[in-house]
């Protein structure tokens, strides 16, 4: 007797973890469309829509932008492997997990890595910044901008001015702040930025937006060695993304469909009016944990809208509180990492997920775990406090 597999079977969820975040149907329906072949000029026509609409959310002109085949860490790599050669120096600002990750890739480009360091949960201190460039010249400043392990909104002014002063190139990440929290590429003068697609944009994992500028362009293209991997060579790609479409490697072709139904709601939506959205379920979130008697975990005043980190009451099994909104709930959040792990519960507010009534569904789901746990908040006052901010604070 052969084994029998049913037909594909998943759940329904509410996803309000650190990524990924619960998908616009209109984004399922359109990556569900027929498969057409990366050469396709219906195709090209989605790629260019799809450029466009990537230059409209990292609020850039730049030429070379375009979707890197892989995930959020698949943008990363792209950047460093892209712009460090072996022996170059650079500095990296680690504040959380993804800081981390880039000063290991970094490494195994071939640079010589120095790094500034904060405990988690606070922002990255520009002085100390300014001490580690005296020490340079370095090749580039990589800062994470919305830490998702600690759920920190770093401010990146200083640190860019800072950077460009000492010549350094400036990289940033902004996988879990594009499309839900305020990011000018151009304006902020950012010489390198890479996002992911299911975070704030709210569309299936699999893709990863990066964008480079003439300076950071030319110290691609102008290489004394060759990029360390195939695959995530700009040179060759961007001749598939550009005029000339070279084929490189088969674009995951119902992954950009996706990516553009992504960006068009984000579009269609206005960034302005997406980043107020974030900020005020942000809000409510926060006046709802802070009334049933918790307390926010991050750097007041740094506080990140897409992801909030709230500290564990002593005494409760964190485990078991988010095994319990998963099995009860449906509701999918995250548990800390790094040093924060055991410590925090992450709550993500991203794209499609940061709702009103997810906000309502997170409080009063969360008052009935703890409440099995036989740890008592006044009853309702989550909801309630949530309740009261928003209507405060209408959208306008
Ligand atoms: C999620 C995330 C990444 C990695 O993205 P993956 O899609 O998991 O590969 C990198 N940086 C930050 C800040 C993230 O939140």
């Amino acid at each position: 007797m052969s084994k029998q597999y049913s037909e594909l079977n998943v759940g329904s969820r509410i996803l309000m973890g650190p990524g990924p975040s619960d998908c616009d149907p209109k984004v399922l329906r359109a990556m569900s469309v027929q498969t057409v072949g990366h050469l396709d000029p219906d195709f090209i026509a989605v790629m260019n829509d799809t450029v466009e609409l990537l230059r409209h959310v990292f609020q850039t002109e730049n030429q070379m932008t375009l979707p890197m085949s892989g995930t959020g860490s698949a943008g990363m790599e792209t950047v460093l492997v892209n712009l460090i050669e072996p022996g170059d120096r650079v500095l990296i600002c680690v504040a959380g997990l993804f800081g981390q990750r880039m000063v290991d890739i970094a490494g195994r480009c071939g640079g010589v890595v120095e790094t500034v360091q904060v405990p988690w949960g606070r922002i990255i201190d520009p002085g100390e910044v300014k001490k580690a460039l005296a020490k340079g010249p370095y090749k580039l400043v990589a800062i994470v901008q919305a830490e998702t392990s600690t759920g920190i909104l770093q401010p990146l002014d200083e640190v860019i001015a800072l950077a460009h002063e000492n010549g350094a190139l400036v990289v940033v990440d902004a996988v879990t702040s594009i499309g839900g929290v305020e990011l000018r590429v151009d304006k902020w003068g950012i010489d390198t930025c890479y996002g992911g697609t299911q975070k704030c944009l709210s569309c299936p994992p699999g893709l990863a937006p990066v964008t480079f500028n003439e300076t950071a362009r030319k110290a691609v293209t102008g290489r004394r060695s060759k990029v360390q991997s195939w695959y995530l060579d700009l040179n060759m790609i961007q001749n598939y993304w550009g005029q000339e479409r070279f084929y490189h490697h088969t674009a995951p072709v119902n992954m950009v469909y996706a990516l553009r139904e992504a960006l068009r709601l984000v579009y269609e939506e206005g960034l302005d009016k997406r980043f107020a959205r974030h900020l005020r379920h942000a809000g409510a979130l926060y006046a709802g944990v802070t009334a049933m008697g918790l307390r926010l975990a991050a750097q007041e005043g740094h506080r990140l809208p897409s992801l909030t980190t709230v500290a564990v009451p002593d005494g409760v099994d964190e485990a078991r509180a988010r095994r319990d909104l998963l099995n009860g709930f449906g509701l999918e959040i995250g548990g800390g990492l790094g040093e924060l792990k055991g410590k925090v519960w992450r709550v993500g507010l991203m794209g499609y997920s940061s709702s009103h009534r997810n906000v309502v569904l997170f409080l009063s789901a969360l008052e009935a775990v703890l409440k099995a746990q036989g740890v008592k908040t006044p009853a309702g006052a989550g909801t309630a406090a949530a309740e009261a901010y928003l209507a405060a604070n209408p959208l306008k």
